[in-house]
């Protein structure tokens, strides 16, 4: 079971097919070209698992993003809390809000992936395409 648990982990990290685990879910590896960033196979190459499972499926990716992002800024602040710390006497939350923007446009292409990633995890369990292949 623990086993099991970290693959799933894994394979949400290298963003391989939730049902298979081996099929990538986007078709270059790379975010770059960037205008491929989202260019996904319409199903998974490995074991067919559908990645948009109904029409206007990613719409839901947005909330997953909005989630990502604030989590993102909510690490960062306590990150940099601990090391530079907020003062009211200088200028460090300005400084952090603009090495806070600068970080979430260059996190951008990967919190869009991911979102993307985790969403369809939720919907589709492991080994659910084979389960509906035999049913
Ligand atoms: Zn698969």
């Amino acid at each position: 079971m623990e086993v099991k648990i970290s693959n799933r982990i894994v394979s949400k990290v290298t963003m391989k097919c939730p049902s298979c685990h081996k099929g990538n879910m986007f078709t270059n590896k790379s975010i770059f070209p960037l205008k491929d960033l989202l260019k996904m196979p319409e199903r998974c190459p490995v074991c067919n698992q559908k990645y948009e499972i109904e029409v206007g499926f990613w719409y839901g990716t947005g909330y997953v993003s909005y989630a990502i992002s604030v989590a993102t800024i909510f690490v960062m602040a306590i990150l940099y809390a601990l090391t530079v710390g907020f003062s009211y006497k200088n200028s460090s939350i300005y400084f952090f809000i603009g090495v806070m923007i600068s970080a979430l446009v260059i996190l951008q292409p990967w919190i869009m992936r991911y979102s993307r990633v985790l969403y369809l995890y939720v919907f589709v369990k492991y080994g659910q395409s084979k389960k509906l292949k035999s049913a």
